[in-house]
């Protein structure tokens, strides 16, 4: 896999296929094409949000046309400048730049003009039923709703209340502006749908100026014609509000009007990714915050260590489709790793350090170390060996199972980029854990030298005791307990074994690369080197492949 990459929807997914039949039809040229990104700042942008990327920049970028950054910010009670800073930073992170950043606020003056000629035009009214009331006149799927009694209002008086509930002569959900469209339309959301609401809040960008906001489904369509976006691109939750979109569009005699095409949303096993929820794990202190490594947002995927062309490239190969599904999460896995194994450095730590002496071996001395052997022109550096070292305490077994090829007594094995080692002999502890390992080393076994002739299947990572540091290493497991999430709040499914924590010996080169860095650590996974304070801290980013970590457990 090459780097960078900046994938591109693949070739003539279903959004391109229609957006191809436009520009067949004339209705415009490629550089026109025009999508938005649209997130509501409310929360933190998600893994999901990086497909929505994906395909409104990508399609974007393929046809040589603009993505706008735009912010829907239609629901003041929940939106924060915090927000609109941190999708900011999340979407240049992953690698996007935008066209022009907007917000749905910018466009309020016109989205109440367009209100007020709905009014006139005998296309929206004033209802004084209470949200409740309107629920529950709206009929089922079955049945059709029932019409308001404030149906019947002229313009004039709909216009003369609409201008008192914009002047704030009224209480939150004492009146409210409704489409006039058809109470028995089997789609529910075109049975006299609000399009706008009273709400005296402050509002994170127009302060007190507003105290009636209007609805997502009406604010819209509008925003993205005023943008000038051709492609509205959204979630599939969004099919059955389409017939909505058009019918704004039409009755304000847009043209050209966007065109709304619905996409399915990415589902990833174990992973919850709703902003509420997500929202609640932070509040609730279930996890350091939205960047912790173990939540499925941007920030928290950056913080772990995960690339952004890894993301990216995962995106790609999921693919753009018209119906809903899950994805395994160990698929994101597997292009994380792929990206790593291609790009990442490799270092030796061992996580639970055992003392290995090796009695026939005096001095030290510098070996080549391979720096990455998935990359040739990585080079080698040198790692000092010793005569004391640590190895893994996974890696010794005094009781070996059959077929066991790491160390044992009586054994051979070969230490990484180093010599084979014979185990002489073994100290215990009262507790009968392992002190202390002695071993002889074979001089003609260097590693890129060996003329021992001696075979052995086992290949250990160590680190020089002399020069070794020590290490905070925190590994991870997914934050809920199981797959399966009904029924149950999530709270009491929290996994209290989603961060490990283990004092390591590593490399004193670790110590020494620059914050940040990735690296392989031989035979345990991809691991972020970060300080903290005078800590070296090893953080896992993905584990080496399942089945591998599980034999060397
Ligand atoms: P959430 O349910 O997580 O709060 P949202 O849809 O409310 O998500 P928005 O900020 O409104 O979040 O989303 C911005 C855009 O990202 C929307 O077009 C939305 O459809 C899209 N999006 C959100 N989640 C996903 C997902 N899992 N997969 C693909 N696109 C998504
Ligand atoms: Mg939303």
């Amino acid at each position: 896999m090459s780097d960078p990459t900046f994938p591109l929807p693949e070739a003539a997914n279903f959004i391109e296929q229609i957006v191809n039949e436009d520009i067949a039809a004339g209705k415009l040229r490629p550089e026109q094409v025009q999508t938005r990104f649209p997130p509501e700042p409310n929360g933190y942008l998600h893994i999901g949000h990086a497909k929505s990327m994906f395909v409104n920049f990508g399609t974007a970028l393929k046809y040589g046309g603009k993505c706008n950054l735009f912010f829907d910010d239609t629901n003041p009670s929940k939106e924060k400048t915090e927000f609109v800073d941190a999708i900011r930073a999340d979407i240049r992170w992953l690698g996007y730049d935008w066209a022009r950043e907007c917000y749905a606020s910018d466009f309020f003056d016109t989205i109440y003009e367009y209100a007020e000629r709905l009014i006139r035009e005998g296309k929206a009214y004033v209802c004084d039923l209470s949200p409740d009331e309107i629920r529950a006149t709206r009929g089922t799927l079955t049945e059709p709703g029932t019409e308001s009694p404030y149906r019947g209002r002229t313009p004039e008086e709909n216009l003369r209340l609409f201008r008192a509930m914009r002047d704030g002569q009224f209480a939150d959900g004492e009146k409210c502006l409704r489409a006039k469209i058809d109470m028995a339309s089997p789609n529910v959301n075109m049975r006299d749908p609000v399009i706008y609401r009273i709400l005296h809040a402050t509002h994170h960008r127009t302060g007190d100026k507003w105290c009636i906001y209007p609805m997502y489904d009406y604010a819209h369509p509008i925003c993205d014609y005023l943008q000038g976006v051709t492609h509205s691109l959204c979630t599939l939750e969004f099919e059955d509000h389409r017939p909505l979109y058009d019918w704004v569009g039409i009755s304000l005699g847009f043209d050209p009007k966007p065109r709304q095409i619905e996409f399915a949303r990415l589902n990833l096993t174990n992973t919850v990714m709703s902003k509420r929820y997500l929202k609640k794990l932070v509040e609730e202190g279930h996890v350091r915050g939205w960047d912790d490594p173990r939540m499925p947002t941007l920030s928290g995927l950056r913080n772990r260590g995960i690339p952004a062309a890894a993301v990216r490239d995962f995106c790609s190969r999921i693919g753009v489709a018209k119906a809903n599904s899950e994805c395994e999460y160990s698929y994101f896995e597997a292009c994380v790793r792929e990206y790593l194994n291609a790009h990442a450095e490799r270092a030796m730590a061992v996580l639970s350090p055992v003392r290995l002496t090796v009695t026939n071996y005096e001095g030290e001395e510098e070996l080549s170390f391979e720096i990455n052997q998935a990359d040739e022109a990585a080079g080698t550096r040198a790692v000092r060996f010793g005569k004391h070292l640590y190895i893994d305490a996974s890696d010794f077994s005094l009781d070996p199972p059959p077929k066991y090829f790491r160390l044992k007594k009586d054994g051979y094995v070969r230490l990484k980029n180093a010599y084979i080692v014979h185990c002489d002999d073994v100290a215990l502890n009262e507790d009968g854990s392992v002190k202390e390992i002695f071993c002889s080393y074979i001089p003609e076994s260097r590693s890129g030298n060996d003329t021992s002739g001696i075979k052995v299947k086992g290949v250990i990572q160590w680190v020089n005791a002399d020069d070794c540091v020590p290490a905070e290493v925190r590994q991870y497991e997914s934050l809920l307990r199981d797959a399966d999430f009904a029924g149950q709040d999530f709270s009491e499914r929290m996994n209290a074994q989603s961060e490990k924590i283990s004092r390591a010996a590593a490399e004193p080169y670790l110590a020494s690369a620059a914050d940040g860095t990735p690296f392989q650590l031989l035979r345990t996974g991809y691991y972020k080197k970060c300080r903290e304070g005078d800590a070296l801290v090893l953080s896992e980013i993905v584990p080496l492949k399942d089945n591998f970590n599980k034999k060397s457990k």
